[in-house]
């Protein structure tokens, strides 16, 4: 059993590196496209997970770290021209304590609406993740150090179908994409064809921009069936995770569809899908 002291030194060590390997801390998406588009996402780096801002005639920020970055990001949106007050909500990707833990004190404690998927309803209502299931040995490791309980708030909207944001002048929508929680959703623009896919998959912890499996997963199949639909169906061409990145669509289906097909459920040649090396890879 680690001592709490020595628990938090390993999170603080763990969080710090990967805050430092992420490069910047804070920069602006695809700037050299945003000319001719009204809607942009821009990301902060809080060190523990990316939160972005839809900035467009109206915004949203997308997802909120965890407890104890509020100030950080409020200061990050007043820096481009979006206070808190003007948000017109708070989309959380998912429930986990590090994407929805700063929502009650940033947003919702000053009357900003926080939408979740339905299925994520109950980690809010509770201030904690459910359980985290790893997809390998090391973040069955990692699990141990990860817990970040919040102060439970009740959603002020459960979503369970795509939302349509052009009444806000949003060229895109809210899709629910469950997989690494139920009730997980990512944000699509779909004129730039990027997305903001929270912990469907993250970046690399030492090469940000290489597509990695996340290190958690409720249900892992159905979350290689969200990326293949966002790829193939979509086709989207950018991606922002909730962790590093970010990621681009040739990337994507190099690491997780080699072989051009969806084949994570029957493995092209019989390969273990457990024992691809990206599975482990950091
Ligand atoms: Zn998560």
């Amino acid at each position: 059993m680690l001592t709490s002291g020595l628990k938090s030194g390993v999170i603080f060590a763990l969080f710090t590196l990967s805050g430092l390997l992420s490069l910047s801390g804070t920069f602006q998406a695809n700037a050299a496209n945003t000319a001719h588009a009204a809607t942009e996402i821009l990301r902060l780096d809080t060190g523990i997970a990316n939160v972005y801002l839809l900035k467009g005639p109206k915004s949203f920020l997308i997802d909120s770290s965890s407890v104890g970055h509020e100030a950080e990001i409020e200061a990050w949106l007043k820096a481009h021209q979006t206070p808190v007050e003007s948000l017109e909500a708070i989309i959380l990707t998912h429930g986990h304590g590090d994407h929805a833990g700063g929502a009650l004190k940033l947003g919702k404690s000053r009357g900003v609406p926080v939408w979740v998927g339905a299925g994520d309803a109950d980690m809010l209502n509770r201030g904690r993740s459910r359980d985290l299931i790893p997809t390998s040995f090391w973040a069955g490791v990692l699990r141990l150090f990860v817990d970040m309980p919040y102060t439970p708030f009740q959603a002020d909207r459960l979503i369970t179908e795509p939302v349509d944001l052009s009444p806000f002048g949003i060229q895109g929508r809210v899709l629910p994409l469950p997989g690494h929680t139920s009730g997980s959703l990512g944000v699509v623009l779909d004129e730039k064809k990027q997305a903001v896919v929270g912990d469907l998959f993250r970046g690399g912890v030492f090469q940000n921009s290489t597509p990695r499996v996340h290190f958690f997963h409720e249900e892992r199949p159905q979350t290689m069936w969200q990326i293949w639909h966002l790829l193939e169906h979509e086709g989207l061409r950018e991606f922002f995770p909730g962790h590093f990145g970010p990621l681009q669509a040739a990337d994507l289906k190099r690491v997780f569809f080699p072989n051009g097909h969806f084949n994570w459920a029957i493995p092209a040649g019989g390969q273990d899908p457990e024992s691809c090396p990206f599975e482990t890879a950091l």
